[in-house]
Formats: C-alpha cells, structure tokens, sequence
C-alpha cells in the first residue's frame, strides 16, 4: 500500500513539472506570435511609406501605389472607379446594312444577302410547327424565336402555332408582291412589300398562324395569342406594323409579322411605344456625347447612340474596358449599345460579333487593360477578319 501511494505522490509532482512546462511553453509561443505580427507590421508600413514616397517624388505608376492603399489599409472607397475613356472600332459600308437593327421599309430598301442563318427544321423545339420544312432565320433570331414559342406553350398550353413565313429570297418577295397585285386588281393589299423592302429578306423577321376550327388564321393579336403583343419584346421580339404607326410604317396592322431586335431595344420600343422608324429617329438625337440612357427591367442601364455613317469606313467610338453592340442602321448609321455595368473581357475574346455589325449575343468588347491603342487594334483586326465572311 505504501509502495503505491509513494508511486502516486511521485506522479503528482511529475504533472504538477509537466504542467509548468506546458504553461512556460505556450507564453513562449504567444510572445513569439505576437512579436512576429509586431515585425511584419511595421515591415509593411515601411514599404508602403516608401512607395508613396516614390510616388508623390513623381512616380508616374499610380497603380502601384493604389494597388499598396488597396492590400494594406483594405479601403476599397479609396480606389475610386477609373474614368471612362474611349477608343473605335472601325466598320465598313457593308455594315451599315447589317445587324438587328437594320430599317427596310418602302424607303430604305435591303440590298444584302443575310448570313449566319440557321435552318428551323431540326434546330428547334416542339411548342410550334413549321409550314414548309426549308425555313431560315438569323441564328440570334431562332434562339429567341423558341425560347419564346417555349414560354408560350408553357403559358397557354397551344403547341399548334405555326411558323409560317421567315426568310424570303427577294426573288420569293417579287412573286408574292405580283400575286398580291393580281388578286387585289392592281391596288396591292397593303401588307405585301415590293422585293427588296420586305424584312423578310432580312432573316430577323417570322410571321405567325395560329390553328382554328376553320383551319389557320394568321394571329390576330387577341384572345390566347394577345401573349405575344405583351411578352414577345422580352425575346427580342416587336410586332412591327400596329394600327397607330401605319401612317409611319406604311404597312397596315399585321399581328402576326413580329421582327427581331433583340432584347434591349424590343423592350425599350415597347416602353417607349415606338414604332422601329421612330425609335431609329429618337436615338439619332443621341451621340457619344450624350447618349440615351435605358434603364431595362432588369435594372441594367444601357448606353445607346448613333454614329452617322462616313462612307466606306467610320470609326465608331466605344467605351474602353466595356463591351458593346454596334448594329448598322440600313438608313446611313450605326447604333451602339454598351451595357454600363460591363467590364469587358480579355484580349483573347474576339469583338468579332460586336464590330462585324451583326449585333448578335454574347459580344465580347476591347479590354482595357492592354491600353486605348491595343484595344483598338484588337478591334480592328478582329472587324476586319470577320467582314470579310460577312456580307448581310
Ligand atoms: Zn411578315
């Protein structure tokens, strides 16, 4: 008994040292980290006494000095945004005529061939029907084309729209346009354009029909189908001839005939309850300078000018750092559209989309990185490449 309680005393005293170690050991280590972030503290402040001390001796490279300011002291207010500088894109005669925005009407007559069309047959959903199996639209166009025949159906339960009309050869167009004379004795019914003047040719317009107890009706923009009037903008999509612009677009009211814009000028000539001729003559009012600004439902503001064409090329300007469509106007211009909380994109991404003209989605714009003039040239070369396979 004794022998043990001995062993136990002997125990004691061994974790009495061991805990005297322990508490020794740890003031150790909390006085070497403390005197550690004491160095590395002061080391730092050093540093960044010097930078600015280099800087305010008239160092020229600002960003280091804001880039210290930034890691160190960690306010972002300090880094304020940098200002917005500007550079061109350069675009050709041909792109005048081309792009989503592009006017074709009795006075601005369409003398291209669109490219970058798709064919509907295969490429598009089971929420509508096709009239003939040889249809083409420009790709843009499509996509929007059956996200909205999706939501449609989704809305109304209808999958038997048809799509009943979309690209027209100007050669198809002049057929139509001398039937439309014979049947009417001469005086032309008022929604068949003369070749040449039909968005149709344009493959950013589709003309719809909708299944009656009588067979097909083209949409009359009531009852189910009154849908596309309120929705079709947030698609890309405008009714193009309504009522109250006939005396503007020289067309009577085709419900049916919707023609693709895109979805920020759809939805602001929606807003604006513009027809396509005076929402082109609103933002020709509007320069680089001072540039319309739309606020769409998506809270995104958008930066929208015109820049009048020069011949056979124009520099268009372009906001550094920030992508951008420009869309040719078919009626002497180009229209730019910069969505303001873009930050653009690396060198890598080609601004193809944006500076061919075609406005299609997914334009990536110059960086601003690399500078005014290596983004300029980035952008040049890029048009350029990308002109030459485009000619509508
Ligand atoms: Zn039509």
């Amino acid at each position: 008994m004794s022998y043990s309680s001995r062993g136990r005393k002997v125990r004691r005293r061994r974790k009495t040292l061991n805990i005297r170690n322990l508490i020794i050991l740890i003031a150790g280590c909390v006085v070497t980290i403390l005197l550690f972030v004491l160095l590395v503290h002061g080391a730092v402040r050093l540093i960044s006494k010097g930078i600015g001390a280099l800087s305010e001796l008239g160092g020229d490279d600002s960003s280091i000095s804001s880039g210290v300011s930034e890691g160190t002291s960690g306010e972002s207010s300090e880094v304020s945004e940098p200002p917005v500088s500007w550079t061109t894109v350069e675009m050709t005669e041909a792109d005048e005529r081309s792009g989503d925005l592009i006017l074709v009407n009795a006075a601005h007559e369409y003398t291209s061939e669109p490219e970058d069309m798709t064919i509907l047959y295969g490429n598009k959903p089971n929420s509508y029907g096709l009239k003939v199996a040889e249809m083409y639209l420009k790709t843009p166009a499509l996509n929007a084309l059956n996200e909205m025949m999706d939501a449609f159906q989704a809305s109304s339960g209808i999958s038997s729209t048809l799509v009943t009309s979309t690209y027209r050869t100007a050669e198809e167009q002049q057929e139509l346009y001398e039937a439309d004379i014979a049947a009417t004795g001469g005086s032309g019914s008022g929604e068949v354009a003369q070749a040449g003047h039909s968005e149709h040719h344009t493959g950013y317009a589709v003309d719809l029909m909708y299944s009656s107890p009588t067979g097909y009706a083209y949409l009359d923009g009531t009852g189910s189908y009154a849908w596309f009037n309120e929705n079709c903008y947030q698609y890309g999509y405008i009714v193009r001839y309504t009522a109250d612009k006939q005396a503007i677009t020289g067309i009577v009211s085709e419900p049916w005939h919707l023609r693709y814009v895109g979805p920020v000028h759809a939805e602001a000539i929606q807003r604006g309850d513009y027809c396509l001729e005076e929402y082109i003559d609103m933002i020709k009012l509007h320069d680089s300078t001072n540039p319309y600004s739309f606020v769409s439902g998506s809270g995104e503001t958008y930066l929208i000018y015109y820049v009048p064409g020069e011949g056979a090329t124009t520099q268009v300007p372009v906001q550094v750092g920030r992508s951008y469509e420009v869309s040719g106007t078919n009626e002497g211009g180009f229209i730019v559209t910069i969505p303001t909380s873009s930050t653009g994109t690396t060198d890598s991404q080609p601004a193809a989309d944006g500076v061919s003209g075609t406005s299609e989605p997914g334009v990536s714009g110059v960086s601003g990185v690399s500078g005014v003039s290596g983004a300029a040239a980035d952008g040049t070369s890029d048009g350029s490449g990308s002109s030459g396979s485009a000619s509508n």
